[in-house]
């Protein structure tokens, strides 16, 4: 079993409160993602579960068991950051073997184990090279054969891939969710990177200002975002706000823009609100009764798509198009929506209507 729970954890250093309150409960098994912009209290989560972070309040159970106040030696977790931290002087084979040494394994029990973990990691041939001869993605893999060496409870995982460029990192993305399914062990991810997120968790926790503010699939958290925020943070390119408010049947822009009202939407008429549409949601080609006029400004290619800025007043809707239909600077168009994917918050407390 490999569960790890936190619940309520306090932390603050000096005038910030790095963690004000942090539940997480993350099942047995799971590639469980930590995501949140920088300062959100990402490392200091990871460091608290890990024991390297004393709490003011609150505690941290692995299966259950209460390990708040245990040492991290204690707590059998293996962590691995973004900077590997390799022993310069070492072999690649010394450093993947080195925690089983500290735990004095027999030696072929040792070299089993390295053998098995370089082969799941694909650098069997790098064994007997020593950490000035590899390459960044090459150390990432050692640092990761490190810390998969011990079998831990589980595994937290703090960036590991910020360092690399950019084709390794989405290599070693498909690279970590193998290896998960291959452990089945419980991994504790920290990113500020969404597109990793989305990418390999199972579960998402978004966290911001030391509080979890959602905890679902990546689809649940993408499509259903409980806030303006979330919704923003989550999805590129970032999702389009603009402001309106119910009257009658109808949604009423401030920009002078009208739409039917979505379906279920159970605002009082004029209370303000912010509509939320993603990019994938809105059309510059498709037909209905459900239109935004505006005018084109910008133009993003990105080879199979472009993103198109419209301004509508002075807000911005971004639409993604086929390059062909994009439409020129200054053209005036009309932006078709889907009101069935649309998102509708509410302006002051930001949280989505439901
Ligand atoms: P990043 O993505 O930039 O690493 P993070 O989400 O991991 O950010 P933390 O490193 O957990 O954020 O930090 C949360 C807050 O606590 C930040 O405001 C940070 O400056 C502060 N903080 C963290 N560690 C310390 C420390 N040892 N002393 C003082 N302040 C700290």
């Amino acid at each position: 079993m490999g569960t790890v729970a936190t619940y309520g954890m306090r932390k603050a250093f000096g005038e910030v409160q790095a963690l004000d309150g942090v539940d997480l409960e993350v099942p047995d098994g799971a590639f469980f993602v930590v995501l949140g912009p920088s300062g959100a209290g990402k490392t200091t989560t990871l460091r608290a579960i890990a024991g390297l972070e004393r709490l003011d309040a609150g505690s941290v159970h692995l299966d259950g068991r209460d390990v708040t106040g245990e040492t991290p030696g204690a707590r059998d977790l293996a962590m691995v950051f973004q900077n590997y931290a390799l022993y310069p002087r070492h072999t690649v084979f010394e450093n993947i073997a080195s925690p089983l040494r500290v735990r004095r394994d027999p030696a072929g029990e040792i070299a089993a184990a390295v053998d098995e973990v370089a082969r799941l990691l694909h650098i069997e041939r790098l064994l007997e090279r020593r950490p000035a001869q590899l390459s960044g993605g090459e150390m990432q893999r050692v640092a990761l054969a490190r810390a998969l060496v011990r079998r831990p409870h589980a595994f937290l995982m703090d960036e590991p891939l910020t360092n690399l460029d950019l084709k390794l990192r989405v290599e070693m993305r498909t690279e970590l969710s193998r290896i998960h399914r291959r452990l089945g062990r419980t991994f504790v991810y920290v990113t500020n990177d969404q597109v990793e997120a989305m990418s390999m968790a199972d579960q998402v926790a978004v966290l911001k200002d030391g509080k979890v503010r959602q905890v679902g699939t990546p689809a649940e958290v993408y499509e259903r975002p409980v806030d303006r925020w979330v919704a923003s943070f989550v999805g590129s390119p970032r999702i389009s706000l603009l402001a309106c408010h119910v009257d009658d049947d109808r949604l009423v822009g401030s920009q002078g823009w009208s739409l039917p009202r979505p379906r279920g939407t159970t605002a009082e008429p004029g209370r303000p609100l912010l509509l939320g549409l993603r990019a994938e949601d809105v059309s510059v080609e498709r037909r209905g009764e459900a239109t935004v006029e505006g005018e084109v400004f910008g133009l993003e290619p990105l080879g199979d798509h472009t993103l198109v800025d419209v301004k509508v007043g002075t807000e911005t809707l971004t639409v993604k198009a086929r390059p062909t239909v994009a439409g020129r600077p200054g053209e005036r168009l009309s932006v078709t929506v889907d009101l069935d994917r649309a998102h509708l918050f509410d302006a002051g407390t930001g949280l989505a209507l439901s």
